[in-house]
């Protein structure tokens, strides 16, 4: 899985969205991220297509919403997300969140079949506390590859990271909210490390979760944006760096839906 990729919420209108998906693709961009729920798998789907990069060389994730999460509506869910991009499989698909129809064994034994059918080539989790994953870990016939999380400076998750590293969970951090909307910009350690690494604090805070071995996803709509989202990548921090960032004060959640699980 590509550890930066592209972000699609909020890109509802179609040409801003072909035109993002596009121009990222042809600035290197290999992972784009979407979901049922998003609204915009058809114009990620005709951008893909007229990229000039091998569909293998893609990295695809989407979300199947917490509505269609019982047994049937998973299956169903996942040929309409394909239908709707064009393509014949999933790099990843997610279950988006723990709540609606999910049901762990009945929910991610569709998803199981999925893969074994090779309609998607791994499965993913998002929104999940570690009580979550733990039981999706152990009742999963098929290996869980990743949890899909808010995180950032801002928002640690440093139980999700412990957990998810431990040998028999093994599941891989995909950061969305990388940037926190933006909200990085204000927080002063960040600022200051920017500035010695004649960096910006989005880049900083991106190149804090590539330290962490964690992929993010940060979404972009305009070129300058996915310009300097991607060349974080050239943002080296050093120990001292991540230490700082470690110990930053404020904290900071943006997704924060009632039914989440952490508000139950
Ligand atoms: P984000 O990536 O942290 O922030 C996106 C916002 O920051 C946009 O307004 C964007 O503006 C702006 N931005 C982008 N790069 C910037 C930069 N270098 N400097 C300053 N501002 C910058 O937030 P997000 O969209 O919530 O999260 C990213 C992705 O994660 C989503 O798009 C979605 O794919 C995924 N996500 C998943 C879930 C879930 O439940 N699984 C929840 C939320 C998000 P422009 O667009 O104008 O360039």
């Amino acid at each position: 899985m590509p550890m930066l990729g592209l972000g699609t919420y909020g890109m509802d209108d179609y040409d801003e969205c072909v035109e993002a998906v596009t121009t990222a693709i042809e600035m290197g961009y290999r992972h784009v991220d979407t979901a049922e729920g998003y609204d915009n798998e058809d114009a990620v789907g005709d951008a893909i297509a007229e990229a000039d990069v091998e569909r293998e060389d893609l990295f695809v994730a989407t979300k199947v919403s917490p509505d269609n999460l019982d047994y049937d509506h998973v299956l169903t869910s996942a040929e309409e997300s394909l239908e709707r991009l064009g393509l014949d499989y999933l790099d990843l698909l997610y279950v988006h969140w723990p709540t609606g129809e999910y049901e762990p064994l009945d929910t991610l034994q569709a998803f199981a079949e999925l893969r074994e059918e090779g309609v998607i080539e791994e499965i993913g989790v998002s929104n999940f506390e570690p009580e979550q994953l733990a039981e999706a870990v152990e009742v999963s016939e098929e290996p869980v590859f990743a949890n899909q999380v808010e995180m950032h400076p801002l928002l640690r998750q440093t139980e999700l990271q412990s957990v998810c590293a431990q040998e028999e969970v093994d599941v891989e951090l995909v950061a969305y909210s990388p940037i926190a909307r933006g909200d990085v910009d204000d927080v002063a350690e960040l600022q200051d490390i920017a500035e010695a690494h004649d960096a910006t604090p989005a880049q900083v805070s991106l190149a804090w979760l590539r330290e962490k071995g964690v992929t993010a996803i940060p979404k972009a709509a305009s070129r300058d944006h996915l310009r300097e989202n991607w060349l974080s990548l050239a943002v080296e921090l050093d120990d001292e760096d991540v230490e700082t960032i470690d110990a930053i004060d404020d904290e900071e959640r943006i997704v924060d839906p009632d039914r989440a699980p952490w508000n139950q």
